[in-house]
């Protein structure tokens, strides 16, 4: 990978260009140039025919000043050491943005889960967590789901970390099985955070819900959450895609029966050629490409990081951006569209709804005690739309992007602890 596609060094170079205008000691800049801990470990796993292969798996601990280090393990063809770290770096960002006392980690496996039966999925996840047991606990480092995971990865992963240490331990990993002492609304919570920052923005600029077209590019977990409380509110989901390509509608998706046949086939476009959703909208067959490029209101990458590049930030037509995926957008594309006067949620604000019920998560499980999905939802709320207010408040008033509001308050919260700790930040990056 050359420098020009290497995610940590355009996350570092947006940290940087970030901390330029954030008037925050450079000292915290330097500090969050370097992650902390980055373990690689191999993991063997027997395969189904007796076979043993060999999965690489990493886990970095990015920066834990505010607190434990937290974020999700993917399991993914392209993870890597470069991607790994840029997303730890994002959760630190992130946390202290949303106002957790944790810092920032990321985990993964470089694997296609969808080529592994469930029983070699659950050998990995096993594997996985053997290797990390030293570095992951629930006052050291608190892993989640992230791209390819779910609550049934983090039940077999949890499982395996009590059988090492002798003992319950269901706060060292969130978003579990509720059986497990998982949380209610965890599952919904990425979508329903970006769900209610998109409500906020709209109170703000005085849209008209049925007015504004939604195009969502990837239709995981996140995306159809936030489709679906978003076509409740009355927006048009005009265009939505996932890996295998997309589909657009003028009049507008129904977004349950989308959902249920994409989980019934696993693919959206093959779903609207061959079941009966065909016959129930009217709708034609677009690419990744094309779905970025459309001339709709609203955009929301809900997938992979750098899908918008200087090749297509021209081409963008969306007024608004709402990063429900972590670094959808590279940061000289960031610059070209802030030239657009395009207004960009950026992810460390409008995803952050996962983290934030993660932290509900691993609180319930510390106290023994579980919250009703009401009292989950009403605290998600009054959080992320805390966070929305003073990332909103800072942009105003100091005339900064959304983005350079979020890091300047991510690096203010951050600069505050290094201070508080003494000088054993100093010490421990031997600077003095
Ligand atoms: N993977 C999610 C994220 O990127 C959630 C992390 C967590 O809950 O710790 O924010």
């Amino acid at each position: 990978m050359n420098k020009q596609n290497d995610i940590y060094q355009d996350a570092l170079a947006r940290l940087q260009q970030m901390g330029q205008g954030a008037d925050v000691s450079p000292e915290v800049v330097d500090l969050l140039m370097h992650a902390e801990v980055l373990v690689t470990a191999s993991l063997p796993v027997r395969m189904d025919d007796g076979s043993t292969r060999y999965f690489t798996g990493y886990r970095c601990h990015y920066n834990n000043v505010l607190g434990p280090t937290k974020g999700g393990i993917r399991f993914h063809p392209q993870v890597n050491r470069s991607e790994v770290q840029a997303l730890a770096l994002w959760m630190t960002i992130k946390c202290a943005v949303a106002g957790l006392p944790y810092g920032g980690a990321k985990g993964g496996v470089e694997v296609n889960p969808k080529e592994l039966s469930p029983m070699e999925l659950e050998r990995l996840s096993r594997a996985y967590v053997r290797a990390m047991a030293d570095f992951i606990g629930p006052d050291i480092d608190i892993p989640a789901p992230d791209v390819y995971t779910n609550a049934r990865i983090m039940g077999w992963m949890v499982d395996e970390y009590e059988t090492i240490k002798r003992q319950r331990s269901p706060a060292v990993i969130t978003g579990k099985p509720i059986s497990l002492g998982g949380s209610l609304g965890r599952d919904e919570a990425t979508g329903r955070g970006a769900y209610l920052c998109i409500r906020e923005m709209a109170d703000r600029l005085g849209w008209v819900s049925p007015e504004i077209r939604v195009a969502i590019q990837g239709f995981g977990n996140a995306g159809y959450h936030v489709a679906r409380l978003l076509q409740k509110d009355g927006y048009r989901i005009v265009a939505i895609s996932d890996s295998k390509g997309g589909i657009y509608s003028e009049g507008g998706f129904d977004i349950e029966s989308v959902w249920t046949q994409k989980i019934k086939v696993r693919q959206i476009q093959a779903v609207y050629c061959e079941h009966t959703v065909c016959e129930l909208v009217e709708h034609k067959k677009i690419s990744n490409k094309e779905l970025l490029e459309l001339d709709v209101d609203l955009l929301i990458p809900a997938a992979l990081e750098g899908v918008i590049t200087t090749k297509n930030a021209a081409n963008i037509k969306a007024p608004y951006i709402v990063e429900v995926a972590n670094g959808p957008i590279l940061t000289e594309a960031e610059n070209i569209l802030l030239g657009d006067n395009k207004i960009i949620l950026p992810d460390v604000l409008a995803n952050s709804g996962g983290v934030i019920v993660s932290y509900f998560e691993w609180v319930q499980n510390r106290s023994g005690y579980a919250w009703s999905l009401e009292e989950i939802r009403e605290r998600l709320e009054e959080m992320i739309v805390k966070a929305f207010n003073e990332v909103w408040h800072t942009s105003m008033h100091e005339e900064r992007s959304l983005r350079s509001s979020a890091y300047t308050i991510a690096l203010r919260r951050i600069g505050d602890a290094v201070a508080a700790h003494g000088t054993r930040e100093y010490f421990k990056n031997g600077k003095k």
